[in-house]
């Protein structure tokens, strides 16, 4: 086997690869829609190929997009698509549609499922996206995921170790009996039901391959915690990783043992770590094994001065916080569960332990917002700043649009007008850069576009088919051959009768209390966080 020179690079600096013979298994290409350097922090696209790893009768193999219109083959063997009985895809992003649609279309593999057939690989996906509405791509995909890798793998391997040979109709027909598979093409109209993990501490989930060529380079991954109990109501998190759970420390620590080996530095995920009920002990034992520990983001509120200091201690420089909102008026509506008071605190917390860059995430286009709203975040920065300058810190702020997500109480909502969120990003930056603070925004165009994949239907897979690269201009262009509008997809509230997109999928969250949801945020009232197994109002528990 010959490997061109970047992926023999590649393949030479990791730790962990799994290389196996071929002979007499299923060889299933795991593919991630983006780039190496992206791909690779990706806990849950490390879990899976670790996951599928585990089995000896499969052997699977990790698939890249690296932008241009070349066949893509495989990192390990580098197979081509063609080769494979399986193309897994894993998911995260709306903006990777068009990576997915890339990749099918660099092989000679038929772009939709219906054109397939028995000789042709089974294409399925999986991921956070398509948990949540996979309309847009479901016409491309013979099956998908719907919830957690590790609740349903296990039954669609079995399937597919006895069917991948025969039928492709009949393989279809066994996966689609499963619980959390969906089928497009054979769907009955009963919503199927998403899927997770009863007890996390079941699956190791930590990184398998440790690489210096990644965003989180070097660093060994731990999940800490999966979903939220917060229930922010603009996030996917807060909803469709419901219910909140977290690993034992006991779990943790073996873990941690393991991650050690490869070097000094552990990362401790999940949507909200602070809430693990032995944060601190966690921390203390960590840094008594000699661990220098990061985290990817923390909650304003809890949050521990135990963590700070042993995340000072560890050398991190920055702490990313996401008060999202600048009035507390804005902040009661998304449920964010934070006041100003909140924030000054844990600035100061951050502060006094030396942690020198404060990264801040913020949204523009947040329902009811108004231009002083955003004054409000101009405020609160400028406040902020004034007080970490005293610590010789640093800020630097995240602007992203507020983009509606499906499976959430923020779901039938619009999306605020381009030219608004144009206009408010400006008065940002006109206020805020003059005063020595860095900001970085999402592109308001691409935003556009999440949202109507977000938020979309089977049509949009027409457009997608028609794209000639990767542009906005493409996009408007092959919306427009298809006689989509966009704006009917994001500048529209949708009305509670109207059936949605991805009604053929059930979350566990009752329709009921997203719309219950939906109305308190309009009185401004809050919701309390999850009392873990105790609360079951929102149907999941
Ligand atoms: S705190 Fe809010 S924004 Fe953060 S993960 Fe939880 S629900 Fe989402």
């Amino acid at each position: 086997m010959t490997w061109d020179k970047t992926t023999r690079r590649r393949l030479s600096r990791e730790q962990g690869t799994i290389f196996k013979d071929w002979g007499g298994r299923i060889p299933i290409a795991l593919i991630y829609p983006n780039t190496y350097y992206i791909g690779m922090s990706n806990l849950g696209f490390q879990t899976i190929y670790g996951l599928l790893n585990s089995y000896d009768n499969i052997i699977c193999e990790r698939v890249f997009w690296e932008g241009g219109s070349g066949p893509k083959k495989s990192l390990e063997s580098e197979h081509p698509l063609e080769d494979f009985a399986v193309l897994a895809f894993s998911i995260s992003y709306e903006l990777d549609y068009f990576n997915v649609v890339e990749i099918l279309k660099s092989s000679t593999i038929p772009l939709f499922a219906a054109e397939r057939n028995d000789s042709h690989p089974l294409v399925i996906a999986g991921g956070p996206c398509i948990i949540a509405n996979p309309e847009p791509l479901a016409p491309f995909f013979d099956c998908l995921a719907i919830g957690e890798g590790e609740a349903i793998l296990p039954s669609m391997l079995e399937v597919l170790s006895e069917g991948i040979q025969g039928k492709r109709d009949e393989l279809l027909r066994a996966l689609a009996s499963y619980p959390g598979v969906y089928v497009p093409r054979l769907h009955d109209g009963k919503p199927v039901s998403r899927q997770w993990v009863r007890n996390i501490d079941d699956f190791a989930t930590t990184s398998v391959i440790l690489t210096p060529e990644t965003e989180l380079g070097g660093i060994y991954l731990m999940e800490v915690a999966r979903g939220c109990r917060w229930g922010c109501r603009f996030c996917l998190a807060g909803y469709l990783f419901r219910p909140f759970r977290f690993r034992s420390l006991d779990s943790l620590q073996a873990q941690a043992e393991t991650g050690l080996k490869y070097g000094k530095r552990l990362g401790l995920l999940g949507a909200a770590i602070s809430d693990h009920p032995e944060l601190d002990e966690l921390v203390n034992r960590l840094r008594h094994m000699g661990a220098e520990i990061s985290v990817s983001s923390l909650r304003i509120r809890p949050l521990s001065r135990a963590v700070l200091r042993g995340l000072a201690e560890s050398g991190m420089k920055t702490v990313s916080l996401a008060p999202e909102a600048g009035s507390e008026r804005l902040r009661h509506l998304i449920n964010k569960g934070v006041s100003d008071k909140d924030i000054f605190e844990a600035i100061d917390d951050i502060a006094a332990q030396g942690l020198r860059q404060l990264k801040l995430y913020f949204m523009i286009g947040l329902p009811t917002e108004t231009d002083e709203d955003v004054d409000d975040i101009i405020k609160l920065t400028l406040a902020l700043k004034r007080r970490i300058e005293r610590a010789r810190s640093r800020l630097t702020l995240t602007i992203s649009p507020f983009v509606p997500k499906a499976g959430t109480p923020f779901q039938w909502l619009p999306m605020t007008s381009a030219e608004i969120l144009s206009h408010r990003l400006a008065t940002l930056k006109n206020s805020l850069e003059p005063n020595g603070i860095e900001i970085k925004s999402d592109s308001i165009g691409w935003s556009m576009v999440q949202g109507v994949l977000s938020r979309g239907d089977r049509r949009l897979a027409q457009a997608l088919s028609r794209m000639d690269g990767k542009s906005l201009s493409s996009w408007r262009r092959a919306l427009a051959e298809c006689s989509l509008d966009a704006h009917y997809y994001v500048n529209r509230e949708i009305p509670f009768d109207e059936r949605l997109p991805w009604s053929n999928l059930d979350s566990g969250v009752e329709l009921g209390y997203l719309e219950r949801e939906l109305g308190k945020a309009h009185l401004g009232e809050e919701t309390a966080p999850c009392q873990l197994a105790e609360c079951q109002e929102c149907g999941v528990c």
